[in-house]
C-alpha cells in the first residue's frame, strides 16, 4: 500500500488542504478531521466544516492537481451567481 507512504511523507513537512488544496504546516494549525484513519489539516474553520459536510466530495479529487485557485474562483462566480439570482435587487 503507496498510501501509507504517502501520507507518513507529508506529515513530515506540508500538508495540503484537501478542501482548496492550499499547503498547510500541521505544526502551525489545530484544525484538522480524521477520516477513515486518515488526518487530514486544514487552512480554515471553513474549510474544515466544507469537509466534515462531505469529505468524499474532496477526497475523490485527485490532490496532485494544483487547482486550488481556479475551483475556488469557479465556487465563488457560482455563489455570485446564485446570490444575484436569490435576491432581487431594487432596479
Ligand atoms: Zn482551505
Amino acid at each position: 500500500m503507496t498510501n501509507l507512504e504517502t501520507s507518513t511523507k507529508a506529515l513530515r513537512d506540508e500538508v495540503t488542504d484537501p478542501v482548496c488544496r492550499m499547503e498547510v504546516n500541521p505544526g502551525q494549525t489545530r484544525l484538522l478531521a480524521i477520516y477513515r484513519g486518515h488526518t487530514y489539516w486544514f487552512c480554515s474553520k471553513d474549510c474544515r466544516t466544507a469537509f466534515e459536510m462531505n469529505p468524499r466530495k474532496y477526497l475523490d479529487a485527485k490532490p496532485a492537481k494544483r487547482k486550488g485557485w481556479f475551483r475556488r474562483y469557479l465556487e465563488r462566480m457560482a455563489k455570485v451567481d446564485r446570490e444575484q439570482f436569490g435576491s432581487v435587487g431594487p432596479n
